[in-house]
């Protein structure tokens, strides 16, 4: 574990229970992927992350004691420290530490800390896609909180809407705004496709703005697909010829059903297994042109520069 400065053995990075994010939540984090490319180990869009994260801080005033080299850089060495030559989840965070019960945090000192662990899939069904539910839960967001920010605090709202989606039997729960439209799932950003148009909602409906979002974006647009942001309205769901869902844990994932309604023919649509295709090969360094979104841990490159076909 990364913490606070230094490398130490995971029993050692321990926090006191007085801890001020324990009790309001007041943190901010990231989930990076690295995944294991021939000979090495590559961090997908490390900066990116690191950049949201201290976006995210800012929102809340937070003073993050690190630079986004400085984060990157204690990523790539904490993965080399372990040895890690496998597929990673990474878990930065930074929350307000022992200063009291104060709510106004900005005295509070703030740590940083960095995980990295071997993970494969977070949906692991063994299911071809999701079959998820809206709801009865709305996104955390304005005029409450800055729902774009990534803070430890908003994610019990997504607690609540993934468990009561699990209690009722499906695989996650896709929220609406405050105001009805379609907004997200609980830890991904969704897509739809209806006669061949690929719809995503923007901002101005209380997304996180997810990194897998704006690289399946710049696929899209990079293949010359039709696509719009907009608003989707919730009826859109039960008439549309495919849905996905982004994010770094979920990947591209396929959706089958909502509210048990079938979407399309209830198997992952073409669109969308394009999409997941193209994915992959962006994120395992077999795409030439988006190689500037790797980070290399251990620096060979020689495997990319065999197997990429672009
Ligand atoms: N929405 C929410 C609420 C999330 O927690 C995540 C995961 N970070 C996403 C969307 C997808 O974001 P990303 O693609 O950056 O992982």
């Amino acid at each position: 574990m990364w913490f606070d400065g230094e490398i130490v053995p995971w029993e050692k990075a321990t926090i006191h229970v007085f801890t001020h994010a324990l009790h309001y939540g007041s943190g901010v984090f990231e989930g990076i992927r690295a995944y294991q490319a021939g000979d090495d180990v590559v961090v997908f869009r490390l900066r990116d992350h690191i950049k949201r994260m201290i976006e995210s801080a800012k929102m809340y005033s937070f003073n993050l004691p690190y630079s986004n080299q400085e984060m990157c850089d204690a990523t790539v060495a904490l993965i080399a420290k372990n040895d890690f030559h496998a597929s990673l989840y990474i878990r930065p965070i930074a929350f307000k530490g022992l200063g009291g019960i104060n709510l106004d945090a900005r005295a509070t000192p703030t740590s940083v800390s960095i995980m990295a662990f071997p993970y494969a899939k977070y949906f692991d069904g063994g299911k071809p896609g999701l079959d998820i539910c809206v709801s009865s839960w709305r996104r955390i967001g304005e005029p409450a909180v800055p729902g774009m920010a990534k803070a430890c605090g908003h994610y019990i709202n997504s607690v609540l809407a993934r468990t009561e989606s699990a209690e009722a039997g499906f695989d996650e729960a896709l929220f609406l705004d405050s105001h009805g439209n379609v907004c997200e799932g609980t830890g991904e950003n969704i897509f739809i496709v209806k006669d061949g148009m690929i719809a995503t909602p923007g901002f101005s409906s209380g997304i996180l703005n997810g990194i897998t979002r704006q690289t399946v974006m710049k696929l899209i647009r990079d293949l010359g697909m039709p696509f719009v942001v907009r608003r989707i309205a919730r009826a859109e769901l039960y008439s549309c010829d495919e849905a996905f869902f982004t994010g770094t844990a979920a990947e591209v994932m396929p959706i089958l059903s909502i509210d048990r309604k079938r979407v399309g023919s209830g198997k992952p649509g073409e669109v969308t297994s394009k999409l997941k295709a193209e994915y992959e090969r962006v994120v395992t360094g077999l795409n030439e042109k988006y190689r500037h979104y790797l980070t290399f841990v251990y620096g060979t490159r020689q495997y990319i520069r065999a197997t990429s076909n672009n």
